[in-house]
């Protein structure tokens, strides 16, 4: 199992995801990330899922003992033309029909001999692909991938390694030699229709804040930038701590749901670069200082909140900002 780790482990801190993660190689995006985890003390395989972007990041990858993707015959020149102290450990990446990297199958068998008649190249090479549609439960495209992926590599050596988390998930076919999880890792869901609990998966992140104002508001008053929101009735409004500065979605929009005290309170206004506006109606016992969890917690998974804001929980996950304190608690391991 190669343990996506990219774009900070999903927004978990890259190293400290590493450490805590029993994988046995890890898949990054870039080569400044697998350094990172070398500088770290990492020792496991670690895999860049695009390759190399300029033939001067070769030498760093072998000395590095870092493997790489070759999605481009671009790429295949560059490792003919260089000269390195030891060989790379190359995965080949086809195109099954996700259409964004990747070799066209058909010319797979040639640039197979051409690396391994190339001296940058070690010579256990794989095979890779990625899936575009593997978040749908039932989808011919994904049938395509698999089959096109099979006949291309049909009879050529070399591990072979195509599923995400989706894959893993919802279609045990695409498993092969080595899995690619990541999200899962983090406990969300991959697929639309479902949340981390359904497919046993619990979240890690939670993210909270305090409230730090309670105001009392008249009928009609609005409330946030724009004057998108306004008050029903006499109300109290609860100002939290958090807003896109954060990584809270900008686009989240009233009736967006936090918690307090356990139970939802729906999210009013604009959210703001720190702040976010709630509606405490439901919640008479609110107190400035009050923890609010944005998602998370056990409660809230970060799925609603990606549905709410017309966005899916990756981009949530990765984009919690530098500024929001980490706290690391120790997870406790369910039997
Ligand atoms: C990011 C990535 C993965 C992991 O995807 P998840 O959907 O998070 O499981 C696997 N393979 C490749 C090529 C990727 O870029």
């Amino acid at each position: 199992m190669a343990a996506a780790v990219k774009a900070e482990a999903y927004g978990h801190g890259l190293v400290r995801a590493a450490r805590a993660l029993s994988a046995d190689a890890f898949a990054v995006a870039c080569l400044e990330e697998a350094l990172t985890l070398r500088e770290a003390g990492i020792v496991q395989p670690i895999l860049l899922l695009e390759g190399v972007f300029e033939a001067t990041e070769l030498p760093l990858c072998a000395r590095h003992d870092v493997q790489i993707a070759v999605h481009h015959p671009e790429q295949v020149l560059m490792l003919e033309r260089a000269r390195l102290d030891r060989p790379v450990r190359v995965w080949l990446k086809l195109d099954s029909g996700m259409h964004r990297l990747g070799l066209e199958p058909e010319t797979a068998p040639a640039i197979f001999q051409r690396l391994r008649d190339c001296p940058a190249v070690a010579p256990n090479l794989g095979w890779m692909s990625h899936l575009a549609r593997a978040d749908e439960r039932d989808c011919d495209d994904t049938r395509g991938q698999l089959q096109t992926f099979e006949t291309a590599t049909a009879g050529l050596p070399g591990e072979r390694s195509l599923a995400n988390s989706a894959g893993i998930l919802g279609w045990p076919q695409t498993h092969f030699d080595w899995v690619r999880p990541g999200l899962m890792l983090y406990g969300a869901s991959p697929f639309v229709d479902s949340l981390a609990a359904d497919e046993d998966l619990r979240p890690v992140m939670t993210f909270h804040t305090r409230l730090i104002a309670i105001k009392r508001l008249r009928k009609g008053e609005p409330v946030g930038y724009g004057g998108t929101w306004h008050c029903p009735e006499d109300m109290d409004v609860g100002v939290a701590a958090a807003g896109y500065g954060d990584g809270y979605p900008r686009h989240a929009p009233s009736g967006t749901p936090v918690l307090l005290h356990g139970r939802e309170a729906p999210l009013i206004g604009r959210v703001s670069m720190d702040m976010i506006t709630v509606d405490l109606r439901g919640h008479p016992e609110a107190r400035i200082e009050d923890r609010v969890t944005l998602w998370g917690g056990g409660g809230l998974p970060v799925e609603r909140i990606a549905q709410s804001a017309g966005t899916i929980a990756y981009p949530l996950l990765c984009g919690i900002t530098a500024r929001v304190r980490r706290e690391v608690i120790d997870f406790p391991v369910v039997e």
